[in-house]
């Protein structure tokens, strides 16, 4: 089913995003992680796409297993880096190929070795002209990404507040975020997109902490910031793992219920390929739309 149809059905969409994993032996592992998460009965998981095209294989792969196999909706990343307009139509047949029928359109980050994005000859410099180009290629249902607090290359929030529109012009059904962890910078984010007229549904991306060493790497990736009081409290725990966990937790479901009781379109939940500690963050929310989840025995 199509993201944008459940949306319409639903107005709510929870959803789970996992990445393809590097060694071929942890591919088990992701299922098992998979089979954990669908037990919460999410409306659609999401499958990144690794740097410069490098997990496309497996990224059309896992969104396979997951669609025809585990029987989930999903969701297939796609970006712009190192592809010519042939490359993402090979991708795009491989999807279709395979019922896939949801889109998130990515430009990508830069290769690690340039600083900054360069187009490939016969490829697409910004995300809204490959949503530009899948559009008019196939009746895919197409996801982009929003930054409540800004897109890192941006100069400021209204700038990349319009370069989002564009997105959404070009034919863009729904925006999943960047992950942040201060709700006020979502709220100012979507109403700053409603007033500059982006009725599509958004969102929001929720990264539950399980781990202190991932902030740094994580706060470099995004760009997002982490408010002084959390930083300091799981600075405190740094070194007793377990607490960091369950103070991750508990913040995730504040946050989480923050945004359901202030009419969010969905919660997209960054999982890191973990699901233990998901389970327990969406096992306590009143979602919207929750069938029947059970605890299992
Ligand atoms: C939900 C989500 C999922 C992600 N999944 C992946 C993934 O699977 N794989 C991966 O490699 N990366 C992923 N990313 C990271 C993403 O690729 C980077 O953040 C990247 O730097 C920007 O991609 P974009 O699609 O937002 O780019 P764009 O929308 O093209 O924006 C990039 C920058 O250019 C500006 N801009 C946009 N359009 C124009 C225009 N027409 N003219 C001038 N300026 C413009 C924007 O303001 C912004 O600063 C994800 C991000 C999010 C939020």
């Amino acid at each position: 089913m199509k993201i944008k149809n459940m949306l319409l059905k639903d107005g709510f969409t929870l959803s789970f995003e996992v990445f393809p994993p590097k060694r071929e032996g942890s591919l088990e592992s992701l299922y098992l992680t998979i089979q954990n998460l669908v037990t919460l009965e999410p409306h659609f998981i999401s499958v990144t796409y690794g740097a410069g095209g490098s997990t496309r294989d497996k990224t059309v792969k896992i969104a396979s297993t997951i669609k025809n196999e585990v029987g989930t909706e999903v969701l297939a990343h796609l970006t712009c880096v190192q592809a010519t307009r042939e490359d993402i139509v090979g991708v795009l047949n491989d999807l279709k190929n395979e019922n896939i029928e949801n889109v998130l359109a990515l430009r990508g980050d830069p290769p690690q070795e340039e600083k900054v994005f360069i187009k490939t000859a016969g490829g697409f410099g910004y995300a809204n002209e490959l949503v530009e180009f899948i559009k008019a290629h196939d009746n895919f249902s197409i996801g982009v990404a929003g930054y409540p607090e800004g897109h890192i290359e941006a100069p400021d929030l209204d700038t990349d507040i319009a370069n989002l529109k564009r997105k959404v012009d070009a034919g863009a059904d729904f925006i999943i975020t960047q992950l942040f962890f201060n709700n006020d910078d979502f709220y100012r984010f979507r109403d700053r997109a409603t007033a500059q007229k982006i009725a599509v549904p958004i969102i929001a991306g929720i990264f539950p902490i399980f781990n202190y060493k991932q902030i740094a790497k994580m706060v470099a990736l995004s760009g997002a910031k982490i408010p002084s009081r959390f930083h300091d409290k799981i600075y405190k725990i740094s070194d007793k793992n377990e607490e960091v966990e369950k103070y991750g937790i508990e913040y995730a479901i504040v946050q989480s219920e923050h945004l359901l009781g202030n009419d969010v379109s969905g919660l997209h939940f960054y999982c890191m390929n973990k699901s233990d500690h998901i389970s327990q963050i969406v096992r306590d929310l009143s979602l919207p739309t929750q069938k029947n989840v059970t605890t299992p025995e």
